[in-house]
């Protein structure tokens, strides 16, 4: 094991750290904690503290997608860490992972396509026991929110919707992650949109999903507007096909009302404070913030309309790593 004395690390690389400083967090406290943020494709992790923000931030490709690889990844991330500062000097670990998460068992439940033994198993398995380490974990999407909500007023009601591959969605009132009765609480992805519309990933039709992920526009794009490739596409690929086929441009238009419909729908319901827009379809301009909050004042009473603000998520692809850190924090403070 390294030595106690903390050392925080010059970072290089081309995204500038996140050093928030957490107005609405009370603590005082100056230890470290270390978020991981499991993705389709690789590991994103960090440490850091509520009061000095993100300190540390890398990312790792998932090249073994097996139980071992993941758990080797995290290995080597924690011997990393241990070589850079001493593990000693963590608090607790935080983990944001794709899939739903049981409350009562704290095991993950169905099956996700791009990590598919990712299931049946309650996160905390990526840690070595031998750490001792208290180890906190949620949904990914749900520590996002907690992440860029981090950054706002405590007393604040955050809903914070990710728009990727799929269409992730969390909720954060009052500076706790809202879970529902059972962990199943804000699926906005798989809410239905359209009666007896497009298959969904999750088997069922017409989900949101399905109409305004990036994966349900490549969907329709190879089954209705024959592109056989579509699935092969990224998100440049769709925006460039579409600057010459209307067809496609009326899919990625349809996603975005859908969206900005649903939205509406979820403000009627839980009446937020902040909806916050992130994820890489966001980020990449496959939607307009101006035109999904155009679709929100369309759509909701003057009275909400008034009171719910929609922006644009602030932390890019570190939300979820400080989400993990806030959550590991929270857990011991
Ligand atoms: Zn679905």
């Amino acid at each position: 094991m390294a030595e106690h004395r903390i050392v925080v690390p010059a970072v290089g690389g081309s995204s500038p750290l996140i050093h928030p400083i957490f107005l609405s967090m009370k603590t005082t406290d100056n230890n470290l904690y270390l978020g991981f943020d499991i993705g389709a494709s690789s590991v994103k992790w960090g440490y850091g503290n509520c009061q000095q923000g993100l300190l540390c931030f890398e990312s790792v490709i998932i090249s073994d997608k097996s139980l071992s690889g993941l758990q080797n990844i995290f290995t080597k991330i924690i011997n990393k860490v241990d070589s850079k500062i001493g593990v000693n000097n963590i608090k607790g670990i935080g983990i944001g992972t794709p899939g739903t998460i049981e409350r009562e068992s704290g095991k993950l439940l169905g099956v996700n396509p791009n990590l598919q033994f990712w299931t049946g198993l309650s996160p905390a398995i990526l840690v070595d026991p031998k750490l001792n380490l208290p180890i906190s974990y949620d949904n990914d999407a749900n520590v996002m929110c907690l992440g860029e909500a981090s950054l706002l007023a405590e007393d604040l009601d955050v809903v914070g919707i990710t728009i990727g591959s799929g269409i992730g969605s969390g909720y954060v009132r009052k500076g706790s992650v809202f879970h529902g009765g059972h962990g199943f609480a804000m699926e906005l992805g798989h809410i239905t949109v359209v009666a007896e519309g497009e298959l969904c990933n999750c088997g069922r039709k017409g989900c949101l999903e399905a109409y305004a992920s990036i994966e349900g526009i490549k969907s329709r794009a190879m089954r209705h507007l024959h592109y056989d490739d579509a699935l092969a596409w990224n998100l440049q690929d769709i925006l460039s096909r579409a600057r010459d086929d209307l067809h496609l441009q009326g899919y990625i238009r349809e996603g975005e009302r859908l969206l900005g419909k649903s939205l509406a729908n979820l403000c009627l319901i839980l009446d937020p404070d902040v909806i916050l827009l992130g994820g890489g379809g966001t980020e990449g301009g496959l939607y307009s913030t101006q035109r999904i909050d155009a679709i929100l004042s369309e759509s909701l009473p003057g009275i909400n309309r008034a009171r719910t603000s929609l922006r644009s998520a602030t932390l890019g692809n570190q939300a979820g790593v400080l989400g993990a850190i806030v959550l590991a924090e929270r857990k011991i403070v």
